[in-house]
């Protein structure tokens, strides 16, 4: 007998059970398919540009998270020994600043807003310091501006400097100048700056961790029957498809930025995953499969 004769068999409950089981299952082997394609699409990188967003940086009181700052270097030396050359974006100085000086956080004031950031730059690049030194690792700061990428000799001189520190087992992290930038003159938010960033090293891959799993096809935050989209190839294609509130409302910064930081370096061949920082070994997780993200492979 084939499935059809059998199902006609069946009771009309037992069939609309059946159909629910196989669906749970096709789900479930579509899920795993794609975890597998984001251990691979990790695996087969050697040089990996990872954001680090401030949410992933900072705990639920607004302080700066150690404790998770500590579990990703932990895994960023892990990829390191395992032949990967690691270039890090982090967010964070403005809470840092914040843990530091424990004032002004409520100022709007621009200057004050840039004080912090000077301030928090320092504790920011301290942690990472220690962090890594548990493992003989140095690290570089590189602050930018959005004139450094536009400008051409600039642009090989950072080139030179972050091959220069890699290729000595140096692990870059680099952050917006926000100190220096008036509004006119920013990138404004560190996932266009890990894009620039990735495109001008020639990374083979950009990772952005961020408080989320991946691009839904509607907030999560705000729906919890949102769906997670887990393999993107055409961006014009998501941007029609999403939620248009998710779009509105974080229309400055959230998942848009993530989303055009994707086009921006998948116009350079290098795919991009998105995937949830605020998880304990995410990117553990990730290189063994069993974690989800969203990967732009683009056109
Ligand atoms: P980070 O500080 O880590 O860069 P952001 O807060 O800027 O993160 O962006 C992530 C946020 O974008 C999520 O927490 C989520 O609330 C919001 N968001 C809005 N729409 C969507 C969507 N369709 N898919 C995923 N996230 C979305």
């Amino acid at each position: 007998m084939n499935f059809k004769q059998i199902a006609q068999t069946c009771k009309e409950d037992d069939i609309i059970v059946c159909y629910n089981i196989i669906q749970t299952i096709l789900k479930e082997r579509q899920a795993n398919r794609a975890m597998s394609v984001i251990a691979n699409l990790i695996k087969d990188s050697r040089k990996i540009v990872v954001k680090i967003g401030s949410n992933t940086l900072s705990g639920e009181n607004g302080m700066v998270n150690r404790e998770a700052m500590q579990n990703i270097v932990e895994q960023l030396h892990e990829l390191m020994q395992s032949g990967k050359q690691i270039i890090i974006v982090s967010s964070g100085a403005g809470v840092c600043g914040i843990a530091a000086i424990n004032k002004w956080h409520r100022k709007n004031d621009i200057n004050y807003k840039q004080a912090l950031c000077a301030i928090g730059q320092v504790e920011l690049m301290m942690t990472y310091k220690e962090l890594f030194a548990e493992y003989d690792i140095h690290v570089a700061q590189m602050l930018l501006t959005r004139d450094d990428f536009g400008d051409h000799t600039r642009n090989i001189h950072i080139r030179n400097a972050l091959f220069t520190l890699v290729d000595e087992g140096v692990v870059p992290v680099v952050n917006e100048n926000d100190s220096v930038c008036v509004e006119e003159i920013k990138i404004g938010d560190n996932d266009t700056l890990s894009a620039l960033t990735a495109n001008l090293w020639g990374a083979d891959l950009l990772i952005i961790l961020s408080d989320i799993d991946g691009v839904y096809d509607k907030n999560p935050k705000t729906s919890k029957d949102a769906e997670l989209i887990e393999e993107v190839y055409d961006i014009d294609g998501l941007l029609s498809e999403i939620d248009a509130r998710g779009k509105s409302h974080f229309g400055t910064g959230g998942v848009i930025t993530k989303i055009s930081a994707a086009e921006k370096v998948n116009e350079y061949g290098i795919p991009l995953i998105l995937a949830n920082g605020s998880k304990k070994d995410i990117l553990r997780k990730l290189v063994n499969g069993t974690e989800r993200g969203t990967v732009f492979f683009g056109k």
